[in-house]
């Protein structure tokens, strides 16, 4: 197996589009808030005129659709197909497995790269809990499907204080199911979970995600993780500065940084089918403040997982959220 800190780039970007807000879930993590992202469902045309203003970097740029749920939107498969012809670098599609519209019978598995599940729980019972009743069988049961019309199929697991004890289970749960990606992420405290202490300490984080990720990696499956804590030789860089990363929402706000998603920080603004960048002070302001706890955003909006000696000193800098270990399974285990 071998593991990498993936490195921030400029030759590869990423368009994290939610297209919709709207949800049949409401999970009590969901990191949606349609005070700041709006209620809108954007139309057909819409969706391609907002795709084409990212289009000139499309063959080095990964498209994910989000939602809320986006299998909810009736044109989903046609902004999927908008999206091949603008010939973008890969497509995925994140869901919480309900596969709404029949997605399955209208897209191809040659459409797109990925097929997304989030699941937050090894058990019905935990998974439930966070996330409603019936949605553990629901993914199980579009994983399946998903798989065996030829969909590459990955999950997303974001751990928190209510589910980290299962994350121990998930390889043996995902060992026959014909996943290719797990992505285990970190719960971000912004949407249903401010307010909430639902993070995972540093301690519990490190006894726990690096080994069981090697355990699913030794399955043949790809794992990535966030780095969240730095070790002291590791340099400290903010993606808002060494990469391009955009988190598009329904009523026009374009993020570079998902931990401030909660206000209205965005560096961008799509008025009538076109970029604008926000006056200052945005988000952009912040990325280049020096301090020595790391990610500026996280000091100033989830401060729970800092901790100082008693000169005052931070104990451990926080990385940026998107820097990602992963692990890729030796040839010999695939
Ligand atoms: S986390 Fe995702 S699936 Fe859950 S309520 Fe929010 S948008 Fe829906
Ligand atoms: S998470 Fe922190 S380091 Fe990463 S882009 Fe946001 S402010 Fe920068």
């Amino acid at each position: 197996m071998q593991k990498q800190t993936v490195a921030f780039s400029r030759e590869s970007s990423n368009l994290f589009f939610h297209i919709l807000t709207k949800c049949n879930l409401s999970c009590s993590h969901c990191y949606i808030n349609q005070d700041q992202h709006g209620a809108d469902t954007l139309d057909i045309e819409t969706i391609e005129a907002w795709l084409g203003l990212f289009s000139a970097k499309a063959p080095s740029t990964n498209l994910i659709f989000l939602g809320g749920e986006p299998t909810l939107h009736q044109d989903l498969s046609l902004a999927v197909k908008a999206a091949k012809r603008f010939g973008f670098k890969s497509i995925t599609i994140d869901t919480n497995g309900y596969l709404f519209h029949d997605i399955l019978d209208r897209i191809s598995s040659d459409d797109i790269d990925y097929l997304s599940f989030s699941l937050d729980g090894a058990t019905p019972g935990t998974n439930d809990a966070v996330r409603g009743k019936g949605s553990y069988d629901k993914v199980l049961e579009g994983i399946k499907k998903a798989v065996g019309k030829g969909f590459s199929c990955s999950m997303i697991y974001t751990v928190s204080a209510r589910n980290r004890h299962e994350l121990k289970q998930m390889p043996g749960l995902v060992r026959n199911l014909g996943i290719k990606r797990f992505f285990i992420q970190v719960i971000g405290i912004r949407g249903a979970s401010a307010g909430h202490p639902l993070q995972v300490s540093k301690k519990d984080w490190l006894g726990t995600i690096p080994e069981t990720a090697e355990k699913i990696a030794g399955q043949g499956i790809i794992v990535t993780y966030p780095k969240v804590f730095l070790d002291p030789e590791d340099k400290f860089e903010c993606a808002g500065n060494v990469a391009e990363n955009f988190f598009v929402f329904p009523n026009g706000r374009v993020y570079q940084c998902p931990i401030c998603e909660d206000f209205p920080l965005h560096s961008h603004e799509i008025r009538q089918n076109r970029l604008v960048p926000m006056p200052r002070l945005n988000e952009k302001d912040l990325f280049s403040l020096n301090i020595p706890e790391g990610c500026v955003m996280n000091k100033l909006l989830q401060p729970r997982n800092l901790a100082y000696d008693r000169d005052g000193k931070p104990e451990h800098r926080i990385a940026c959220c998107m820097l990602k270990e992963e692990i890729m399974p030796s040839r010999t285990t695939l």
